[in-house]
């Protein structure tokens, strides 16, 4: 283990604290946020950083670790990975990490406690070597609950600190990501009348009305979807329906039909637009349709612009010319909401996460570290 460089060590540590998000498991021993944040404290004020436990909702909360400028604070930069993790049955064995052909391998490794240590690496080999930036404060904040509602995020971009540049870790391949899609979830419900099974022209069946609504939003609108002028960053928006309840038993005609859908957003894009357009589309196809919300919160699209001086000093700092757009959303978007022009970068690929053998190359992590004290320590 002594032969691994301090970011591997820092995390192995990490990977070996259950952190699973409490919506995802049962058992409260394998939660635990505050677990990682805990160790993350202690060790922060170990070097003699400024902690502070920002609560979100009881006994769940989010961590800030300040480095303080040199001189009169002008500017602030937040490193905003988040502290859960999904979990799985085997939860045990991913609990225990392992080092093998350049890769740490355990549940997080990747998605995203492998941000979480190069990002609070960085911040700890900054304050070590005392190259901290004249006017620019780093904040690091741990965030909870990415992996179900984003409460963590939110809270944040509600009471701040605000920054000029955040940074919300995943498993980016260090490219720097300025646009992802956003995610509407919402039900459609149709209402019939029930009747005897034997005698189904005195009912009204909800599951063939439906059943037609499902094909029109597969066929007709979805291709209506594909025919808009792409995104430069992230194509065009599509429509998934991924559930259907309808009906009791064979001799019932059903009286209720629902299915939930999952409609991705393109930047300029609202939950209440998109009810609008389905409505509108299922009208002229003389169908209808109750609509309900499946999530309180709808997860934004994000579109930082990709010019600003300071994702322009990242997006150099790590070798590119450009940035990227992803399909999948992040803390970025809430962030962004909250007014903090908001990015995505992390080590490793989005293809390891949530899978069962999570891993990380440890030349992604070491990369990781170099590149934001290279951005960190030339920041004014
Ligand atoms: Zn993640």
């Amino acid at each position: 283990m002594a032969s691994h460089p301090a970011s591997v060590r820092l995390l192995q540590d990490l990977i070996a604290l259950p952190s699973v998000n409490p919506a995802f498991h049962g058992d409260p021993d394998l939660h635990g946020e505050h677990r990682v944040a805990g160790f993350l404290e202690s060790a922060a004020r170990g070097r003699g950083l400024e902690t502070e436990w920002q609560s979100v909702v009881p006994g769940r909360s989010n961590l800030l670790v300040r480095l303080r400028p040199a001189g009169v604070m002008r500017q602030r930069v937040l490193l905003a990975p988040h502290l859960d993790t999904v979990g799985e049955p085997d939860y045990a064995a991913q609990l225990r990490p392992r080092v093998r052909d350049g890769r740490v391998f355990g549940r997080g490794a990747c998605d995203t406690k492998g941000s979480v240590a190069a990002f609070f690496q960085a911040v700890l080999n900054l304050a070590a070597g005392g190259r901290r930036p004249s006017h620019t404060e780093i904040v690091f904040a741990g965030l909870i609950d990415e992996e179900n509602l984003q409460l963590g995020s939110r809270h944040l971009a509600r009471i701040g600190p605000k920054a000029d540049l955040a940074l919300a870790g995943e498993p980016t391949g260090l490219e720097v990501i300025t646009a992802h899609k956003g995610d509407v979830w919402l039900r459609l419900r149709t209402t019939g009348r029930s009747a005897h099974g034997a005698t189904p022209h005195r009912g009204r069946n909800a599951v063939s009305a439906m059943s037609r609504i499902v094909l029109a939003l597969e066929g007709g609108y979805a291709a209506e979807l594909a025919s808009r002028p792409a995104h430069p960053k992230l194509g065009r928006p599509t429509i998934n329906v991924g559930r259907i309840d309808g009906g009791r038993q064979p001799n019932i005609v059903p009286a209720s039909c629902t299915i939930d859908i999952d409609r991705r957003t393109l930047p300029g894009e609202s939950e209440a637009g998109v009810r609008r357009e389905i409505a509108a589309f299922l009208r002229r196809q003389g169908l209808r349709a109750g609509f309900d919300t499946l999530r309180t919160s709808a997860c934004e699209p994000l579109d930082t612009d990709p010019s600003l001086p300071l994702v322009r000093a990242l997006t150099r700092a790590a070798g590119h010319r450009r940035t990227r757009g992803v399909h999948y959303f992040t803390d970025a978007a809430p962030l962004a909401s909250g007014g903090t022009p908001s990015v995505v970068f992390g080590p490793g690929d989005i293809a390891q996460a949530h899978t069962a053998c999570e891993w990380l190359a440890i030349e992604q992590l070491e990369s990781a570290v170099r590149i934001l004290e290279r951005f960190l320590r030339d920041l004014d």
